[in-house]
């Protein structure tokens, strides 16, 4: 089949950084493709509403990012969930993305082991999470099945729980990278605002040669039995390297656009850029959603919710309260 000549447009790179959006990525030479993701304002809201502790906030804006990064690359209809459970300070992490732009997260953690751990200065991503398992869900409405992909947290960050999964669930040579800071700005009496980004790139060659990649180690081969290896991609080393000299400040600049990262990284074999789509911090909670969820609870436990004469319900993710009269809910007074 003939390749289609087809001119792609040529330009400099934007110099205009926007915040809150996705781009996705293709450096055609190398076989690779990716997004960046930055985070501004929709970063900020959600982790000021929480007034959590700086490193629980740290992480949870971590898991934003990828939860952003791997949910807008699905192309589906409905929603993403990132979630980790492990046996560490922070015992739990939801993130949870709806297509095509909608974010909300939130965290659980045990106050006195994060501030031991802050005290200790272990409070970094690993020293955080400990040990569990990260869960990845697609839900597509309830008529449909939800996929779940689950990983070991096996004392690593978000990032190694990733790289684990793309490794062994979808076999593609992947590398994310996330960054999350809080930014002093002059002039605002010292406020500050969380920033956050992130970058990921995977290998994917067209042609099926090149992408064999290793198998998984034969847990029960007889012994002595060679693990399978391949040798790497010389177009994916290249990549990995590249993308391993990222700074975690390049991620979170406001003065550094996507467009100028990718091509700061790879203007040597081309990179082409595609349009970048918005991310906006929206929760799904609402007065007729809760008060639907009450409705279903038994009457005992409806009753035993009443405090001062009403019932209240904050939710988790995004602290809006909702106050009913009992009667409101079928409830006693
Ligand atoms: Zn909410």
């Amino acid at each position: 089949m003939n390749t289609p000549n087809i001119e792609i447009p040529t330009r400099a790179p934007s110099a205009t950084a926007t915040d809150d959006t996705v781009m996705p990525f293709e450096v055609a030479k190398l076989d690779l493709r990716g997004r960046v993701v930055r985070l501004g304002p929709v970063v900020d809201e959600i982790l000021e509403k929480h007034a959590y502790p700086a490193p629980v906030a740290k992480l949870l804006g971590e898991a934003v990012v990828l939860t952003v990064m791997l949910g807008s690359a699905l192309k589906i209809e409905g929603r993403f969930i990132l979630q980790t459970q492990s046996d560490g300070p922070v015992r739990m992490l939801v993130v949870d993305f709806t297509a095509p732009g909608k974010v909300r997260a939130c965290a659980r953690f045990d106050k006195a082991r994060v501030a031991a751990a802050i005290a200790d200065n272990t409070a970094d991503g690993s020293g955080l999470l400990g040990k569990g398992h990260f869960a990845m869900t697609i839900d597509q409405g309830p008529d449909t099945s939800r996929y779940q992909g689950l990983v070991a947290l096996d004392g690593g960050t978000l990032e190694d729980a990733a790289h684990e999964y793309f490794h062994r669930s979808e076999q593609i040579p992947t590398r994310v990278r996330l960054a999350v800071a809080e930014e002093l700005r002059a002039g605002e009496g010292g406020a500050s605002h969380w920033r956050a980004g992130g970058i990921m790139l995977q290998f994917l060659p067209k042609s099926p040669e090149r992408a064999r990649v290793a198998d998984l180690h034969p847990g029960d081969a007889p012994e002595g039995t060679a693990p399978h290896a391949v040798k790497e991609d010389e177009a994916w080393v290249e990549g990995r390297a590249l993308v391993s000299t990222v700074e975690d400040l390049e991620l979170i600049d406001p003065a550094l656009s996507s467009e100028r990262l990718v091509y700061r990284l790879f203007h040597e074999p081309g990179v082409r850029v595609f349009r970048a789509s918005e991310i906006r911090a929206v929760c799904s909670c609402s007065r007729d959603n809760v008060e639907a969820m009450l409705k279903s609870f038994s009457q005992d436990d409806r009753d035993h919710m009443v405090e001062n004469g009403r019932i209240s319900v904050t939710c988790e993710f995004c602290s809006a309260t909702y106050v009913f009269a009992p009667g409101e809910v079928g409830a006693k007074d």
